[in-house]
């Protein structure tokens, strides 16, 4: 628990919130200013700032989990499609400095926005970056 971190206070029950599921590691939530109908975070009960803090352990659990909060969405609402949205950095719209999943359903004709443009690409750069990133992952 980190002091003064509003989705510490939420995760263990502190500040109250629409809670959709729970168990040991997460709590899923219904977000306060939803982009769309349904749209929920899911938030690890520990305090992890972003996803570079984040262990495997707990990743994989949360992943697994939002195939389930998925499928359920879109049977409850019949959404027509879904984006997952995860914000590390203020630049990157992170607002909450706690980590957490974004789950928002998508509906034929609605007003959300998620996005990017696309750029043309240097095959040099993609390759040098891909020779950079590829040489900081290791095989364990
Ligand atoms: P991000 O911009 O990725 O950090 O997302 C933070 C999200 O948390 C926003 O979509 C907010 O609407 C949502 N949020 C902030 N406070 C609460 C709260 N008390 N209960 C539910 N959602 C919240
Ligand atoms: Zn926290």
């Amino acid at each position: 628990m980190k002091d003064q971190c509003i989705f510490c206070m939420i995760a263990e029950g502190t500040i109250p919130s629409v809670t959709i599921f729970e168990d040991d590691d997460f709590r899923v939530m219904m977000d306060i200013n939803p982009a769309s109908k349904g749209h929920c975070l899911i938030i690890p009960r520990k305090h992890f700032d972003n996803i570079y803090d984040l262990d495997h352990e707990t990743a994989g659990k949360l992943f697994a989990l939002a195939t389930d909060i998925a499928r359920a969405l879109k049977e409850a609402l019949g959404c027509d499609g879904m984006n997952l949205v995860q914000n590390n950095g203020e630049i990157a719209g992170q607002t909450v400095f706690h980590f957490h999943l974004h789950l928002i359903p998508r509906y034929a004709g609605d007003d959300v926005k998620v996005g990017w443009v696309p750029h043309k690409s240097d095959p040099d750069e993609l390759k040098s970056i891909c020779e950079a990133v590829s040489a900081r992952l290791s095989s364990d």
